[in-house]
């Protein structure tokens, strides 16, 4: 069984706030593929290599970080890429930050090759939050660094949806989304967050807070429409939690 040796090794997930992750591929990555860079592993490298990996301009590293969501012109540089094949002793390693926007079109194009990488080649998919990863990742990957902090502007969010006082307090939320102004990638990875740690029991209506849940994950909204949507789901799980 050494394929399954020989995927978990070449395919993994870092999970934390955006930069943190970043920072430990960057890392990872200049010990991979800088001769002597672990020679001096708390000390910055300044040999090309190391550099070009940090400005995202290496030839073995492709770091690949759409703005908004992934589109297939995103993934495609890396099926081209990958047809090559690598000296023996080579490493090329595929970056995909912000991997939660990955959509499932996207992921599919990839599964193969992260399933079976031709030799030399990784992947790491640098994502705020395990969970709202697609199970289809999830299960081809190791997880190499999961990061103890959580994405600020989430945990903030986050308790105006299960913390009791704050689903009382609409005044709160508004204030909260006018300073923070979630973008519609954390109103998702709020939404995915809070279908793992919702506590259904503590609801009056635990079948209309699941069909709440269920329809704010099949209704996310288009750019722009973050806040009214947060206010919306805000209004929905609170008539499910108190009102009989
Ligand atoms: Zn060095
Ligand atoms: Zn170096």
């Amino acid at each position: 069984m050494n394929i399954i040796q020989t995927n978990h090794s070449s395919a993994f997930i870092c999970t934390g706030p955006h930069d943190e992750v970043a920072e430990f591929a960057t890392d990872y990555l200049q010990q991979l593929m800088c001769p002597h860079r672990i020679e001096h592993q708390t000390t910055i490298c300044r040999c090309n290599v190391c550099r070009a990996i940090t400005e995202h301009q290496s030839s073995t590293v492709t770091w690949i970080e759409p703005t908004s969501d992934y589109v297939l012109d995103d993934i495609e540089p890396i099926l081209t890429i990958i047809r090559f094949q690598l000296d023996d002793n080579k490493k090329h390693a595929f970056v995909l930050a912000n991997a939660h926007l990955l959509s499932t079109a996207c992921a599919n194009r990839l599964l193969k090759v992260v399933e079976e990488p031709p030799r030399g080649y990784l992947f790491i998919f640098l994502a705020n939050d395990y969970a709202a990863l697609l199970p289809t990742i999830q299960s081809r990957c190791t997880i190499l660094y999961q990061s103890p902090h959580q994405v600020p502007t989430l945990s903030g969010l986050l308790t105006f949806f299960t913390d009791p006082e704050k689903q009382q307090d609409p005044a709160g939320l508004d204030t909260f989304l006018r300073s923070e102004q979630p973008s519609l990638a954390e109103t998702k990875l709020l939404v995915h967050q809070l279908v793992t740690v919702i506590d259904y029991d503590a609801y009056r209506n635990p079948s209309v807070a699941k069909q709440v849940l269920d329809t704010a994950q099949r209704n996310f909204p288009q750019a722009g429409g973050a806040q009214h949507y947060l206010r919306w789901l805000f209004m929905a799980l609170h008539a499910a939690r108190f009102s009989d």
